[in-house]
Parts: C-alpha cells; sequence; structure tokens
C-alpha cells in the first residue's frame, strides 16, 4: 500500500496573511507530496516496502529515512493549524509548560529562538522526554526526535521552503506569525 500525501482539515486559503495560499501551493502540494513520491519510489524490494513512517524514522537511513520522516514531520506540522482554534495551551499541557519553561510567554520566546537559532535547514521541536518533562531540540534536515525516544508535541519547519515565499529570509518574522495559526485543542492532545 504506497504512502499517500494526507488531506489538509482547512482550505489552501485559509491560514491567510500569516501564510498564504501560494505557500501552501507549494510547501503541502509541491514538497510534502514529492517526499511521497519519492518514499514510494525508494521502498520496494527493502525491508521497509511494508514499514510504517515511525519504523522508518527509527530503523532507516538514507534517503528512505530522508523522505519517510519528511513526510511524518509536514504530517505533523500542518495538523497543527487551524484558522480559528484555541491560541493558547491549556489543560495537562499548559501545566507543563508552566513547569518546565516558568510560563507559556517564556516558551514561546525560547522555542522561537531555537526556530530562529537552527543553522541551515531544520526542525524546531518541543518534546516530551521518557520522565514526563518537556524540552525543546532542534533537529538538522529531516531529523525527527522519535529516533531518540522522544514524543513530539509541536514542530517549526524552518527550512526555507516554508517561508520564503510570504517572508524571504526574515525567519522570524514567519515565526511571529507562526503563533497566530497554531491550534493548541490539537497540540494538547499529543501530550
Ligand atoms: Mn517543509
Amino acid at each position: 500500500m504506497p504512502f499517500e500525501l494526507p488531506k489538509l482539515s482547512y482550505a489552501p486559503d485559509a491560514l491567510q496573511p500569516y501564510i498564504s495560499k501560494q505557500t501552501i501551493d507549494f510547501h503541502y502540494g509541491k514538497h510534502h507530496q514529492a517526499y511521497v513520491n519519492n518514499l514510494n519510489n525508494l521502498i520496494p524490494g527493502t525491508r521497509f516496502e511494508q514499514a510504517t513512517l515511525d519504523q522508518i524514522i527509527k530503523e532507516a537511513d538514507g534517503g528512505i529515512f530522508n523522505n519517510g520522516a519528511q513526510i511524518w514531520n509536514h504530517t505533523f506540522y500542518f495538523e497543527s493549524f487551524s484558522p480559528a482554534g484555541p491560541r493558547e495551551p491549556s489543560g495537562q499541557l499548559a501545566t507543563a509548560i508552566a513547569n518546565s519553561f516558568g510560563s507559556f510567554g517564556n516558551f514561546k520566546e525560547q522555542f522561537t529562538k531555537s526556530s530562529v537559532t537552527l543553522f541551515g535547514s531544520g526542525w524546531a521541536w518541543l518534546v516530551r522526554k521518557p520522565d514526563g518533562s518537556l524540552e525543546i531540540v532542534q533537529e538538522p534536515n529531516a531529523g525527527n526526535p522519535l529516533r531518540n525516544g522522544m514524543v513530539p508535541i509541536l514542530t517549526c519547519d524552518v527550512w526555507e521552503h516554508a517561508y520564503y515565499l510570504d517572508y524571504q529570509n526574515r525567519r522570524p518574522d514567519y515565526l511571529q506569525a507562526f503563533w497566530n495559526i497554531l491550534d493548541w485543542e490539537i497540540i494538547s492532545k499529543r501530550f
């Protein structure tokens, strides 16, 4: 069963003005689709032919890892957004963020800094560690913290293709916009 591009739960223009329809058309419609196509071309005849993306992230290397992890990462990223969800966490995740970072404001500041300072292409992550505490980690390229036994809660794609059409080289402006489209009801369920 080949991998498929998951459907978005919102229209391509629903995240405007923060992320344009043009960016969704390219980032989701072209880049995300390309990772799906690439993986489907790479796995026939390998031991990953029937694997899940989680297995691929934990066990594969090279092109199979890169494309499999990029599918997972992009699905997780695009699923974090909605045009009208709550823009702050609640419940247990809100408590855990306050315990680990002092406040939601401090967390936003640290996550933004981690995203803006990540050199080159990659992903910033909020993860739950095995002891239940939260941490912000940077992963280069297609990196995914599942590979290190951590549970992803939130991610920000800082590859230039995620923001260049809307913000050109201004990654900090993209991060500022990012907080306005996150749906913390969806994100809180991951904790
Ligand atoms: Mn991307």
